[in-house]
């Protein structure tokens, strides 16, 4: 069955104490509202204070991620984090793909595509972005450029790995601009990705994958975007950081 998902990508944002303390809010208001087993929510704090969290947190209600992980297994990768040593601290999620470490960090569609098998490897979910920039919507190529992105990387995979995939449509433009999709142009793009699924996968696996929408959606769009049918909640950057709109957008779910 196909979940909805709220997940917040707290980027490099946060002390130790910071995020404790927000990690405590979301945890025990998802705690109080007793959601759905249909419905999840996850945070996604940088590297160094996922252990502090899981100690904080009720992980039998949320799920907490990594933002990222190496694309190789162990061994002499200076600074790198493995999907080994996140698995290990109980880790159960990982974002990857997300525009900022493709456009930031040159993360080609290979790389990716190593980090998701490993991801899988550990038994950890890859919640994996796809997303067109500004200037490729305004060619109209935008359903191309989705499309080469699921091809290249996750449509490689076999069908039961890419069962356990979570799907999160950030199109650039409305990362941390302000600028959401409209619901129209979600759906549109959703219901697009669901095609592709389905013409890859078959239908049960396109109606069984959870799709998040990303780009500027808060407490004020949550609903309006979550109402689409092919929208299965969201990716949020900016309005996770912040108790009470991350609470709203959780209750537009
Ligand atoms: C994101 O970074 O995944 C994101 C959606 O950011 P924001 O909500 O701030 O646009």
């Amino acid at each position: 069955m196909r979940k909805k998902i709220v997940a917040g990508n707290w980027k490099m944002n946060t002390t130790l104490a910071e995020g404790i303390a927000l990690a405590k809010e979301v945890s025990s208001f998802v705690t109080e509202a007793n959601l759905n087993s249909d419905k999840g929510v996850v945070i996604a704090p940088p590297f160094i204070h996922l252990t502090e969290i899981l100690k904080n947190v009720n992980t039998d209600k949320i799920c907490v991620a990594a933002q990222n992980c190496a694309a190789d297994e162990n061994g002499a990768f200076t600074g790198e984090v493995s999907a080994s040593m996140l698995q290990n601290i109980g880790v159960k999620a990982v974002i990857l793909g997300h525009s900022e470490r493709r456009m930031y960090y040159n993360e080609t569609s290979l790389t990716l595509l190593k980090k998701v098998q490993l991801v899988l490897k550990y038994q950890m979910k890859p919640i994996f972005c796809i997303g067109e920039l500004l200037s490729e919507r305004e060619k109209n190529i935008h359903f191309d450029v989705i499309k080469q992105q699921l091809h290249e990387t996750v449509f490689t995979l076999t069908a039961d790995d890419y069962s356990k995939i979570i799907i999160a449509y950030e199109p650039v433009w409305a990362i941390g601009t302000g600028v959401t999709a409209s619901p129209e142009q979600a759906q549109e793009m959703h219901a697009y990705i669901r095609s592709l699924i389905a013409e890859k996968f078959g239908a049960t696996a396109a109606d069984n994958t959870t799709l998040l929408y990303g780009g500027s959606c808060k407490a004020s769009n949550a609903k309006e975007l979550f109402d689409n049918k092919d929208v299965d909640g969201g990716l949020i950057g900016g309005a996770s950081l912040k108790m009470s709109e991350f609470s709203a957008i959780i209750s537009a779910m």
